[in-house]
């Protein structure tokens, strides 16, 4: 037994093997942090049906399109729901998602270009997450 809070987190900067190129964004900072947390990991786009590999997405007119041109908003709804039950039913009142990604990006996500853009916006799952009164950071505020 522990009495750490819980904290979702990305999977894939835990060194899952989870994003859209099969690779991982594994953060050593997180290490330290699990001291004081419990973990409780989330990948909604995998958890949304979308396989490893995946073609890259990003959000354009407030839809989720890959880059070769298919609509997979359903997918990353459907991940972000999953997400927040997960959070909802572990009691968890804070996350660390993954920077810039379409589902977990905090503030700044790319511009549904592919050209490397930013703008100002969250991810969809972020998105649920904070009207759910859920902290999102990224693993780059940490
Ligand atoms: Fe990582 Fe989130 Fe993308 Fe999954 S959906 S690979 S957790 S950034």
């Amino acid at each position: 037994m522990t009495n750490k809070p819980n904290i979702i987190v990305s999977a894939c900067l835990l060194g899952h093997n989870c994003k859209y190129n099969g690779g991982n964004n594994y953060c050593s900072k997180l290490e330290k942090l699990k001291e004081q947390y419990n973990f409780i990991e989330i990948c909604p786009e995998v958890e949304g049906g979308l396989p490893i590999p995946r073609v890259p997405s990003e959000i354009i007119n407030g839809l989720v399109i890959n880059k070769e041109g298919m609509d997979v908003t359903k997918n990353y709804n459907e991940g972000a729901k999953l997400a927040l039950e997960k959070a909802l039913k572990n009691n968890c009142r804070k996350a660390i998602l993954k920077a810039k990604s379409p589902s977990c990006g905090c503030g700044k996500i790319y511009d549904g270009t592919f050209s490397k853009t930013l703008i100002d916006g969250d991810g969809i799952t972020t998105r649920l997450f904070k009207e759910h009164n859920i902290e999102v950071l990224t693993e780059e505020e940490i």
